[in-house]
C-alpha cells in the first residue's frame, strides 16, 4: 500500500495521475488539476523532463526502453531537457484550448506549429513490406509523438466527442462516443458531487 488515493499510481517514483480520458492526448491534458484558471496548477504531475517520460511509458505513448534511453540522454544535457519540458507544457495549455473551443488566435497557432513541425520530422523507415513513419529517437521527440495523435485527434472523427468535466477546480477532457459520461472519474469528481448533493439534501 502506497497511501495514495485511487486516481493517482505510483511510477518509478513518480506519482501520476491514473488515464481517464480514453485518449492518450487527453490525458495528457489532464496531467494537471484545475483547468478552470491558467495559474500554475494546484497539482502538476509533469515535474520533470523525466517524469514527463515516465509518463509516456506510463501511458504506452513511449516503449520503456526508448524512455530508459531518454533518460539517459537527458541527463546528460539538463538544459536542453527542461527547455522540452517547458515546451511541452506550453503546447498542453495551447492544446487545451483549442479542444474547448477558447482558443485564441495564439493558442491556436502555437499548437498548430508545433504540430507542423513533429510532421515535418517524420521520417519514412522501411520494413519488410512497406514503410512507416518515424520520429528520431530525441528529446524532441515525445512532444512530436503527442503533437502527431493531437494532429489526428483535431482532424479526426473523435474530436467530436471530446467532454470537459464540469467537476468544481477539474475541467479535465475525455472521449465520450455514447454521450452517458458526465465527470472525468465517479471516484473524485463524480463522488464530490455525490456527497455534495446529499449534504444540500440533508440541510
Ligand atoms: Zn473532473
Amino acid at each position: 500500500m502506497t497511501g495514495l488515493p485511487s486516481h493517482l499510481e505510483l511510477v518509478q517514483g513518480v506519482v501520476l495521475p491514473k488515464p481517464v480520458g480514453a485518449d492518450p492526448v487527453l490525458d495528457f491534458v489532464n496531467t494537471r488539476s484545475d483547468w478552470t484558471g491558467r495559474d500554475p496548477a494546484r497539482t502538476e504531475w509533469l515535474t520533470s523532463y523525466e517524469a514527463f517520460l515516465i509518463w509516456n511509458s506510463y501511458v504506452g505513448l513511449l516503449p520503456a526502453a526508448t524512455v530508459f534511453r531518454l533518460i539517459e540522454q537527458a541527463s546528460g544535457k539538463p538544459t536542453e531537457a527542461a527547455r522540452r519540458l517547458h515546451a511541452a507544457l506550453e503546447f498542453r495549455t495551447d492544446l487545451y484550448d483549442v479542444l474547448t473551443g477558447q482558443a485564441t488566435g495564439g493558442s491556436f497557432e502555437g499548437a498548430a506549429r508545433v504540430i507542423e513541425k513533429a510532421s515535418g520530422r517524420r521520417q519514412l523507415v522501411p520494413t519488410d513490406d512497406g514503410a512507416v513513419w518515424e520520429l528520431p529517437e530525441d528529446l524532441v521527440k515525445p512532444l512530436d509523438n503527442i503533437a502527431l495523435l493531437a494532429g489526428e485527434l483535431l482532424t479526426g472523427p473523435s474530436l467530436a466527442h471530446v467532454r470537459r468535466c464540469p467537476g468544481e477546480s477539474c475541467g479535465w477532457l475525455f472521449l465520450d462516443p455514447r454521450g452517458r459520461r458526465r465527470w472525468c472519474s465517479m471516484a473524485t469528481c463524480g463522488n464530490r458531487a455525490k456527497v455534495r448533493a446529499h449534504a444540500a439534501r440533508a440541510r
